[in-house]
């Protein structure tokens, strides 16, 4: 039996279904964690939707956005887990040893992506590293699984693919992106009012914080790798949160020879007991940051992340790390050396 019969077939024989993406969750994680937990509703499963992270202020105008809880109640009470957009199953948070590693009683796990690096985790697995996003795996589950695709459904499934294929522009963008936002479309979705949205709307604060994020960035000497930082620091000044930073490395990709971008963001969350600073003043201050990488195609950035013990895609990855900004960043100024 093929994987996908399988899923369905568990998913129908279950009672209550948790849905889970992973944390610091952006448009794909969002968008098939709503249209999977709603299909399942429409299957009259009994559903949880979780994320461990705040929902970004651009994504809360999606439908059922408020369903999604930060905390589950019992641990004993789902009979299946389904795991969003996830290349590890750590990358959904504290639920991994909580609920999904608690005994007894524990449920199955269902590993449903797109990221080249996926561990395999879980006990069933649909990955398809050809997906444009997590939410092209979904809209063909949903379609086997008979569930009809409501507008609320389509919304969420088209900004899934729109967001992850940088509005069709990344090198992941394929013919099933243009064909099933088509579809989407006829089943009701106002792409006006998702543009405007997700991407039609800056505070002053991210203005601001774009500034000093353009103002950080620094060029390797031979002028492949572009490095930006933005602090704790930087959000604090501005008032601006974490969300704020996406898509900001967008801009240190597309500098002339670049093939290697990256951006360090020091996590808010991260060692409450480290003081804030300036990354070009104090810079061995130890902190933990995430890093986000993004290739233009002619290096694995994938491999790189997953030797900091991170993943993602061969052209967007990123990784968690603790250390001191100067120990980091000449540890990553380093790669651009191998760069042909
Ligand atoms: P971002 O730059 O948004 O952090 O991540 C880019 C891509 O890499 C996304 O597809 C994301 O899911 C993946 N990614 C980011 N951080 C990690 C990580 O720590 N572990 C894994 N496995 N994937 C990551
Ligand atoms: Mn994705």
């Amino acid at each position: 039996m093929q994987v996908m019969e399988k899923i369905i077939r568990h998913l129908r024989n279950s009672e209550h279904v948790l849905i889970a993406s992973h944390v610091n969750p952006d448009g794909d994680a969002i968008g098939s964690l709503i249209a999977m937990g709603l299909s399942l509703e429409a299957l009259n499963k009994k559903v949880t939707f979780y994320n461990e992270s705040k929902i970004p202020t651009v994504y809360r105008f999606l439908p059922s956005v408020e369903r999604i809880v930060q905390h589950t109640g019992e641990t004993d009470t789902y009979d299946t887990a389904v795991v969003l957009d996830c290349g590890d199953v750590k990358r959904i948070g504290n639920l991994e040893t909580e609920t999904l590693n608690a005994s007894p009683g524990y449920p199955t796990v269902i590993n449903i992506d797109h990221h080249t690096t996926n561990t395999g985790f879980g006990n069933l697995q649909l990955i398809d590293t050809s997906a444009c996003a997590t939410t092209e795996i979904i809209y063909r589950l949903i379609g086997k699984m008979g569930v009809p695709m409501t507008s609320d459904i389509a919304t969420s499934i088209y900004t899934g693919i729109l967001t992850d294929t940088g509005s069709f522009r990344f090198s992941n963008t394929n013919k099933a992106a243009f064909e099933i936002c088509n579809e989407m479309l006829a089943r009701g979705v106002d792409p006006y009012n998702v543009a405007k949205h997700v991407y039609g709307r800056y505070s002053m604060g991210r203005l601001k914080l774009l500034n000093m994020a353009l103002d950080s960035l620094e060029i390797s000497y031979n002028g492949k790798l572009s490095m930006m930082t933005v602090t704790w620091d930087m959000l604090e000044e501005t008032g601006t949160q974490n969300e704020d930073v996406d898509g900001f490395i967008n801009y240190a990709r597309r500098i002339e020879d670049v093939k290697i971008a990256v951006l360090i963001q020091e996590c808010r969350n991260g060692n409450k007991s480290c003081p804030p600073f300036r990354a070009k003043e104090i810079a061995d201050v130890p902190g933990k940051f995430h890093v986000s990488l993004r290739s233009d195609g002619a290096v694995d950035v994938a491999e790189i992340a997953a030797d900091f013990g991170g993943g993602g895609h061969r052209t967007a990855a990123g990784f968690n790390i603790e250390s001191t900004i100067s120990e980091l960043k000449s540890g990553i100024f380093t790669l651009a050396d191998s760069i042909a």
